[in-house]
C-alpha cells in the first residue's frame, strides 16, 4: 500500500515503533518517513541527537528510541508531515497541522487515520506554535489508548 497510496501497512511501519516496553515510559517520536529523498531538517531539530547523524542527505532517518524524549521539535520542523509523537502514559499524540482556522485547547475535533478515515473523537489539550515550526503547528490531542498509533490527522466539525 506504501508503493501505490504512500499509506504505510504495519509491516512497513514495525521499525519505525519501539517496543511496548520504550512505549510505556513516555512519549516517543514515531518517524514515518520511508524514502531516500534529500531532506534532513529531521536530524538537525534534535536537541538531544536521538535521530542518527546523516552519512548523506538522502539517508532515511533512524531514531534511538531510548535517547528521544519525546519532545516534538523534530514534529514541527519536518517538511513532510512525517514525524508524530506518541505517548502511552498520558494518552496523548502531538501531530504536525497546517490548515487554518487552528483549534483550540479544550475544543473537541474528529480524529482521523491514516486513510482520512474518521476514527474517534479527541480533544486538543495544547496547540503549539513556534519561530521555529514556521507555519506548522504541533496539535495535541487526548485519544484512546488503542488508537494513539492510528489518529495520523484530525478535522475540525464537518469540514
Ligand atoms: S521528539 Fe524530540 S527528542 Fe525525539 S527525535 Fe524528535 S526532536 Fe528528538
Ligand atoms: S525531515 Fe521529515 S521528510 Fe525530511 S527526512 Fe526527516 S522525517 Fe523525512
Amino acid at each position: 500500500m506504501l508503493e501505490e497510496a504512500g499509506i504505510p501497512t504495519l509491516s512497513d511501519l514495525e521499525a519505525k515503533v519501539p517496543g511496548r516496553e520504550r512505549l510505556k515510559k513516555g512519549p516517543v517520536a514515531i518517524i514515518e518517513c520511508f524514502r531516500s529523498i534529500p531532506c534532513d531538517p529531521c536530524y538537525h531539530s534534535c536537541p538531544v541527537n536521538a535521530i542518527k547523524e546523516f552519512s548523506d542527505i538522502n539517508d532515511v532517518p533512524q531514531l534511538d528510541f531510548d535517547r528521544c524524549t519525546g519532545c516534538g521539535m523534530c514534529v514541527g520542523q519536518c517538511p513532510g508531515l512525517a514525524i508524530f509523537v506518541v505517548d502511552y502514559t498520558e494518552g496523548i499524540v502531538k501531530l504536525p497541522y497546517e490548515f487554518l482556522p487552528l483549534p483550540e485547547k479544550g475544543q473537541k475535533v474528529i480524529a482521523l487515520n491514516r486513510q482520512g478515515k474518521e476514527i474517534c473523537e479527541a480533544e486538543v489539550i495544547r496547540v503549539q506554535q513556534l519561530s521555529i515550526f514556521d507555519k506548522t503547528a504541533v496539535v495535541w490531542l487526548f485519544v484512546p489508548e488503542e488508537l494513539l498509533m492510528e489518529v495520523r490527522n484530525f478535522k475540525i466539525g464537518d469540514e
